[in-house]
């Protein structure tokens, strides 16, 4: 989390690096067409964090493909508006976004080797970066490689400069990856779970270098993880996805101190170390669903203990937890909650028919 949290910086007045409207990403398969991403909608500011948090199968890593422009066919973007520094970016050509891709975004992966060439030194790599985004060659380049590699923490960079990926270890080839990424000199960085295959003591390193860096630089980060001990480390504001929805977002402190989706109150409570002693560790019974049919009923329903009758009739669609409050969303019939039951699902009912969003 940056050292300044929304709560203390007011970034209402800014206009968000990345705004996300309505976005559904499908897929058509023979069998059926699967709806990975299915209308979402979020904002990233400069110097945010925001962390993308949810189960395999959410849409987690569907949506920062579609905003990398990375969909593969059969997929595509159906719907929606991925709108960077204020210019759409759906509908560009594979050209344009590749030319995006290297001036303003870029995505750090879980696995480095993925991102990583072995027959070339990191250095190597890390040049042809800084040639194709800043035009830089020869001994500039040799030595803004160098800068970045002690940017992300690398000792002896100079001499580590000419290793290759498998000389460095695998919290180190995370931070390689990190500097080819520095190398676009991005705005937003896009990180996919990028400290899952490491050890805790080399996650939390990880984790403080982003933020280090982000502070540096005004870097707006987009966090997806599974982990929500991960996210209550480094996330301004969470969004909680579920079967290509977004069912909750909040700041992080509100996120943390009062979740108010069921799913999301099942996950924190599935935090090991969150349990009283001898306490068992909650699970969320099943599997997400594949969101394969337009919803017109609550896909969290089959796990959901708080269930009712209407849940299996009416889509619920992002509202205030309570009347007024912007800032804390979800997609729940029980909300807002200070409106009855019955008042409650009416609003859902006809915002999810006419399309309505948040009052
Ligand atoms: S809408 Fe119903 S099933 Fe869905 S999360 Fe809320 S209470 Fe549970």
């Amino acid at each position: 989390m940056s050292s300044q949290t929304t709560t203390d910086r007011d970034r209402s007045s800014e206009e968000p690096i990345l705004s996300i409207q309505d976005l559904r990403t499908v897929f058509y398969t023979d069998k059926e067409v699967i709806r990975a991403v299915d209308g979402i909608s979020f904002d990233i500011h400069p110097g945010e964090t925001v962390g993308i948090v949810g189960e395999s199968g959410s849409g987690k890593s569907v949506t920062a493909r579609s905003i990398m422009g990375l969909v593969d066919s059969p997929g595509r973007i159906e719907n929606g508006r991925i709108e960077f520094r204020g210019e759409n970016l759906v509908g560009k050509s594979q050209k344009q976004w590749r030319k995006i891709r290297g001036n303003g975004i870029a995505m750090v992966f879980q696995d480095p080797l993925t991102s990583l060439n072995p027959v070339y030194t990191v250095g190597n790599q890390i040049k042809e970066a800084l040639r194709l985004h800043q035009g830089l060659s020869g001994q500039a380049a040799t030595e803004e490689a160098i800068s970045l590699l002690e940017a992300v923490g690398i000792p002896d960079a100079g001499r580590r400069v000419r290793e290759y990926p498998h000389q460095f270890s695998g919290g180190m080839r995370q931070r390689a990856v990190i500097a080819m990424a520095l190398a676009c000199d991005p705005e937003l960085l896009i990180c996919d779970e990028p400290t899952t295959a490491l050890d805790v003591t080399i996650q939390a390193q990880i984790l403080e270098l982003l933020n280090e860096l982000q502070e540096e630089r005004d870097l707006a980060i987009m966090f997806i993880t599974h982990d929500m001990g991960v996210i209550a480390e480094i996330a301004d504001r969470v969004n909680v996805m579920y079967a290509g929805e977004i069912i909750e977002t909040a700041s992080a402190v509100d996120l943390f101190g009062t979740p108010k989706h069921p799913y999301t109150q099942g996950l924190l409570r599935s935090i090991p170390g969150s349990h009283e002693q001898g306490e068992r560790l909650w699970t969320i019974e099943g599997d997400v669903p594949t969101p394969n049919e337009e919803p017109t009923y609550c896909r969290f329903a089959p796990r959901c203990p708080k269930a009712f009758d209407e849940c299996e009739r009416v889509h619920p669609v992002s509202v205030p937890v309570e009347d007024g409050a912007q800032d804390h969303t979800t997609a729940c019939l029980l909300y807002p909650e200070d409106r009855s039951e019955t008042e409650a699902v009416a609003l859902h009912e006809s915002r999810s028919t006419t399309g309505g969003d948040t009052e």
